[in-house]
């Protein structure tokens, strides 16, 4: 079965035009917009569009953004995002055509994602971002002209068929809509329309866009649109065909693709950005703690030559040391976390410590996360339909040892103890 696509289209080349008062203004728009505007809390700063200076003793480890990089993983997000902590209101608009007349009642349409994916957020975030759903349109919202006539291909932002789409949506739901009142919007077509999600995948978001149009004085610049069904015909799409939506949603968020041209491979199951079929999966911790998920006191840095032990709990669970960080230079680093069957994590068949790869400086969809697998080519431990198998079985168990020897790098796993894992990173 073909692999998933999601392209994201994000515009972002302003933020390295732009100066630091062009910055604020920006900062002050996006805060304007929001249906609440609280901006986030200090004490979690890492995430969100706001950039704090580093208080926090973790300098080299906040891997940073690198201009030119039209989605990066690092910190921290840029200007122009959705907040990720906090409440966000999701405006929902379910549309049809006359040439893909809506299937059944648009609100089972809009049951097909709620309240799953606000679940699923509630649950990856530990309780931080409380994902409101609204539909103030209850029926669909027949757009103006057949489907086929938009020529949508998922091309760059707002392209003409795009830009023509929102526009009539905007025109079609403003006397019911009060756009300005909304964080982010969710475009669910009906599922008759376009190609099957088997063939090619439409599902797209445009984040960030700063040549969105306008509605109610806001821009439409988060925008995620759902096509189809994700569904494989496995009997699988009641319990996890949503997971497309926290997918399109993490670029909303400012999150990167992480599967490539080549699929899946590069991080496998252990982030819903690198695969949104099949078994419900979490986030990695980088992009928790690039969310502000996940604090700045429970990061650990591990920068300086020597060894040092960390104590690290499970991702999934709240609470507790995360997440260590061997920073590689300015644009790159190992990330270092605990993945077991809990939360969101419904795949993982073998738990342990989980050791990435992260650069700044490659861009959304090209690979800017690579898992390292401790049993390469061992074909992996899941069965489980539309996961990656080979790196479901990635993570490191006591007593073994990932080794870089060209940046001299050497992370042992000393042993486990009531789902506690200590780590000892050697540098040269
Ligand atoms: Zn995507």
């Amino acid at each position: 079965m073909q692999q998933p696509r999601h392209r994201i289209r994000s515009r972002n080349g302003r933020r390295s035009r732009l100066g630091p008062l062009a910055a604020l203004a920006a900062l002050a728009l996006a805060g304007l917009t929001t249906a609440s505007a609280t901006l986030p809390v200090s004490t979690r700063a890492s995430a969100g569009p706001v950039a704090a200076p580093d208080t926090t003793g973790l300098g080299p480890c906040r891997i940073a953004s690198v201009l030119g990089v039209q989605m990066s993983e690092g910190l921290p997000t840029p200007a122009g995002y959705t907040r990720s902590t906090g409440e966000v209101s999701a405006l929902n608009l379910m549309i049809d055509f006359s040439d893909a007349e809506g299937e059944g009642a648009a609100l089972d349409r809009l049951a097909e994602f709620f309240p799953q994916t606000s679940e699923w957020f509630r649950t990856s975030s530990y309780g931080r971002l409380a994902y409101r759903p609204h539909a103030p349109v209850g029926d669909w919202l027949r757009m103006p002209k057949p489907f086929a006539e938009y020529g949508l291909d998922r091309g760059s932002p707002y392209e003409p068929g795009y830009r023509a789409l929102v526009e009539d949506l905007v025109e079609v739901a403003d006397a019911e809509v009060d756009f300005s009142a909304y964080d982010l919007v969710n475009v669910i077509v009906t599922p008759n329309a376009g190609p099957s999600a088997l063939d090619t995948v439409l599902s797209v978001t445009f984040s960030g866009n700063d040549e969105a149009p306008h509605a109610d004085g806001v821009p439409l610049a988060n925008t995620s649109f759902v096509y189809s069904r994700q569904d494989d015909g496995s009997g699988s799409y009641e319990e996890t065909g949503y997971r497309v939506l926290p997918h399109e949603n993490g670029h909303v968020f400012g999150l990167p693709d992480l599967y490539t041209a080549q699929g899946g491979g590069a991080v496998g199951h252990w982030d819903i950005m690198s695969e949104d079929w099949g078994a419900n999966n979490d986030l990695l911790g980088w992009h928790k703690w690039k969310l502000g998920w996940l604090d700045n006191d429970q990061i650990r840095c591990a920068a300086a030559p020597g060894t040092t032990e960390y104590a690290l709990t499970p991702l999934a669970v709240s609470g507790g040391s995360k997440m260590a960080i061997v920073p590689l230079g300015e644009d790159a680093g190992y990330a270092i976390e605990v993945r077991t069957r809990e939360g969101n994590d419904d795949a993982v068949c073998e738990p342990g410590v989980l050791i990435y790869h992260v650069r700044s400086n490659v861009d959304t969809g090209q690979g800017p996360v690579t898992v390292e697998d401790s049993q390469p080519d061992s074909g992996g431990c899941t069965r489980s339909p539309n996961v990656h198998a080979e790196l479901s079985d990635a993570p490191f168990r006591p007593g073994e040892t990932f080794t870089d020897k060209k940046n001299g790098v050497r992370v042992l796993v000393v042993g486990e103890d009531e789902g506690t894992y200590r780590v000892r990173v050697t540098r040269s």
